[in-house]
């Protein structure tokens, strides 16, 4: 048995590791897989840190939080090659300083959040790269349209011109059961399979997080959100 280092170093090391573990579980390639560190509530100098780890991808849920961490990296470290998704649930008075900054959007939920996003992406960069939110559980407390609305909803999304739809985004009810565990991301994986069906040319199915990500990695997911296992529990003490 290896000792893990201590800190980020460590929970770095142990979360690849389960990675490569649930893909070779299942025949997949690790390339298939990307790690989206989900750095929420820890300030900058901890995503430094994990960028030491050689992280490049990074997720943030607050619209002011995130684009405030945005900002100072551009400013202090222009040199890091980094990609910023906006995770968290998105008001529509937030779009702007979203679209003016963040490579990935994959809360979109509404079509009028979509429209405001493609209208308010700057001229002079890419395509903002976006996922449909599914409400894969049907849960009353979580936002995303419904299995049922996805496909039809996604054809909807891709026609806007400024945005670059890449597949879906979910957050199953929490469920610790690995055999239970695997229904939703199922459901998912049949939805997009639908949708590459009907032509939408998606290759993004992000699912999976913390405590269930080895299930998603088995369902098809192409893209796990992992927080807790890599920066440690969060404190949402201080305005959150
Ligand atoms: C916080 C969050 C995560 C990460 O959750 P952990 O359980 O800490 O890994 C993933 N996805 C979304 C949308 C989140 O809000």
């Amino acid at each position: 048995m290896s000792v893990l280092k201590p800190g980020i170093e460590g929970r770095v090391k142990g979360v690849e590791d389960r990675v490569v573990e649930a893909c070779a579980s299942c025949g997949r390639d690790r390339g298939e897989v990307t790690l989206l560190a989900v750095s929420k509530t820890f300030p900058a100098d901890a995503v430094l840190k994990a960028v030491g780890t050689g992280l490049s991808a990074f997720g943030e849920n607050y619209a002011q939080e995130g684009c405030d961490k945005v900002d100072w990296f551009r400013e202090n470290h222009p040199e890091l090659r980094l990609t910023w998704h906006f995770i968290g649930p998105l008001q529509s008075n937030k779009t702007r300083p979203v679209a003016e900054r963040f490579d990935w959007v994959q809360s979109v939920n509404r079509l009028k959040i979509a429209e405001r996003l493609s209208s308010q992406r700057p001229e002079g960069m890419p395509p903002l790269n976006v996922l449909v939110e599914v409400n894969v559980d049907g849960e009353e407390s979580k936002s995303g349209v419904t299995p049922a609305e996805a496909v039809a909803f996604a054809r909807e999304v891709a026609a806007l011109p400024r945005l670059r739809l890449r597949g879906f985004m979910t957050i199953p009810a929490p469920c610790t059961d690995p055999e239970a565990q695997q229904a939703p991301f199922r459901t998912m994986k049949r939805l997009f399979d639908e949708a590459n069906a009907e032509g939408l040319a998606l290759d993004t199915l992000s699912m999976g997080m913390s405590g269930d990500f080895e299930a998603a990695i088995r369902c098809g997911s192409t893209m796990v959100r992992v927080g807790s296992a890599i920066f440690g529990p969060r404190d949402y003490g201080h305005g959150h």
